[in-house]
């Protein structure tokens, strides 16, 4: 394997690696928060990486951005209001947007440049960005969620980098207590919750600090994305209240277009697997 035609992430503590064979190199820069790269490969399209983890590529984003979204939602009343927190490479807007009842959709990505990379890489995830229930705003989201009155919101959806740098604030108890604040009663937050497989204790971190905070009825659910570490990712459910039921029929009548999302994935995706039942007496 000549490591010129190759990217790799290698996974600290896991001792594994993921490589997707490049044709070239099409950009990088440091942008104020983080070092970003975009590659076009072989088989997978573009792929952007922040400081060497992979992101989103063309190929298989959609797991990663249905999954983010369409699970909260459907599992909400009526979700009207939703923040995304960070999402900068638009995708998971562009799903959220799908949805006829949403009234306001407000991304908040720290990393201005990651947007305007997507914009140039990945343009099929940026389609909805001018969407008029739709505003991009270039801040930090623990500072935005910090800020917010209460009941502002219906979902939160942090969409965000691993747990270090910018995105180190966004795992932990002040986060949470925050998003408590500004959450409606029936409010959801869903957060990328990494790899049950690699990072069970991180997940056990962040469903205890969920709790603590208050936002105490939790659901972690599970999906595979062929980019991150392990191939098998989660999304972690946090809300005040027991989540309302699965709008089922909503789901089945959905007049958009998804890859991977549908009724069935929805609830195979909150099938707890044994050794995570195990692990937190579910
Ligand atoms: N799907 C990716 C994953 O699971 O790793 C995340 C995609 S998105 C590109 C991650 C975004 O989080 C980045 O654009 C980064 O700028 C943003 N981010 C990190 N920390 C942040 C913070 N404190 N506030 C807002 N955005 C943040």
């Amino acid at each position: 394997m000549n490591p010129s035609e190759w990217f790799t992430e290698q996974v600290p503590g896991a001792e594994s690696a993921f490589s997707l064979k490049i044709k070239k190199k099409l950009h990088e820069e440091q942008s104020p928060f983080q070092f970003l790269e975009i590659y076009e490969t072989e088989t997978f399209g573009n792929l952007m990486v922040i400081d060497g983890c992979t992101m989103v590529s063309t190929r298989d984003n959609f797991f990663y951005h249905e999954m983010m979204s369409h699970p909260a939602l459907f599992s909400h009343p009526d979700p009207k209001r939703v923040w995304i927190i960070g999402g900068g490479d638009c995708g998971t807007l562009k799903e959220v947007l799908k949805h006829a009842t949403v009234e306001q959709a407000v991304q908040i990505d720290i990393d201005e440049r990651v947007t305007r990379l997507a914009e140039i890489y990945f343009p099929e995830l940026c389609e909805s960005n001018n969407d008029p229930r739709a505003e991009l705003k270039f801040i930090d989201g623990i500072k935005w969620v910090k800020d917010a009155a209460p009941n502002s919101v219906d979902i939160i959806i942090v969409d965000s980098t691993d747990p270090v740098g910018p995105a180190e604030g966004l795992f932990g108890e002040a986060f949470y207590r925050d998003c408590f604040n500004c959450l409606s009663e029936n409010g959801i937050l869903v957060q990328q919750s990494e790899s049950a497989l690699f990072h069970l204790k991180l997940i056990g971190d962040m469903r205890a600090a969920m709790g603590n905070s208050g936002l105490s009825h939790l659901q972690t659910l599970f999906f595979p994305q062929c980019l991150y570490p392990s191939g098998w990712w989660s999304a972690t459910l946090a809300a005040k209240n027991p989540l309302p039921a699965f709008r089922e029929q909503d789901c089945l009548d959905k007049p958009f277009d998804t890859v991977y999302y549908n009724a069935d994935i929805h609830k195979a995706a909150m099938a707890q697997p044994e050794f995570f039942k195990k692990a937190f007496s579910l």
